[in-house]
């Protein structure tokens, strides 16, 4: 059983490296970012008080992403483990897991992507990709050759709706205040905490720091 929590501030490459890690492993990415912007695509299961918050960077209810977790995890392609990315956010859903955890016996490794702010900041905001061949580009940070437009397809690049700059300081301030805690509290009461460096190197790097550090 591989459970493992992907745990960062927003633009600390989380879902990169969730993306990596299942792919090595074979195991589910279980995103609730991911899991409710596809509930607010389809709309289905996402309230629009829901969707709102979303939409302004700040927290969904507990019970929200909580039930949604349970049941994502309960599924039998989660049986031999998961990645975790986004979740837990708050000391309440920290509980709730690490209970669901212990009545099972499973231990979970919380992996922290520890990034500067400065980098936060700038990953964030020139954050953009291809709506027609999902490229991730960063116009600050990894631009691409014509301003703006896909190297592959010529698209013009979108931006996520809450890539703005003051939802990302909303998104932010959640972090430092709700999240952040969450931390300490898997340390004390959960499985192994691996920290690992994150600001400067590239994503495949960041990869191989994290298997090294989990066979230790
Ligand atoms: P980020 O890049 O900010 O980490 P995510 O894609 O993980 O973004 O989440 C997007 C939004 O979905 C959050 O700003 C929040 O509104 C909501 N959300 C995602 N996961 C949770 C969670 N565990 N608890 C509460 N809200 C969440």
């Amino acid at each position: 059983m591989k459970a493992i929590v992907l745990f960062g501030s927003p633009g600390s490459g989380k879902g990169t490296q969730a993306k990596l890690l299942t792919d090595c492993l074979g195991i589910p990415h279980v995103s609730t970012g991911e899991m409710l912007r596809e509930g607010v695509r389809n709309g289905r299961g996402v309230t629009p008080k829901t969707a709102a918050k979303m939409h302004a960077g700040i927290l969904v209810k507990d019970e929200v992403v909580d039930a949604m977790v349970k049941e994502r995890l309960s599924r039998p392609d989660a049986a031999k483990g998961f990645v975790l990315d986004g979740y837990p956010r708050t000391l309440v859903q920290a509980e709730h897991l690490t209970a669901w955890m212990k009545e099972r016996s499973i231990r979970e490794v919380v992996i922290y992507l520890a990034v500067d702010y400065n980098i936060i900041i700038a990953r964030l905001t020139g954050r953009r990709e291809c709506p027609r061949c999902g490229t991730p580009y960063n116009v600050l940070l990894r631009p691409p050759k014509v301003d703006e437009l896909c190297d592959l397809d010529g698209e013009k690049l979108t931006r996520r709706e809450d890539d703005r700059e003051d939802v990302i300081r909303a998104r932010l301030d959640a972090y430092e205040q709700q999240t952040r805690p969450v931390l300490e509290f898997l340390r004390t009461n959960g499985g192994r905490v691996i920290e690992v460096a994150a600001s400067d190197d590239p994503p495949e790097i960041v990869f191989q720091k994290i298997g090294q550090a989990m066979e230790n």
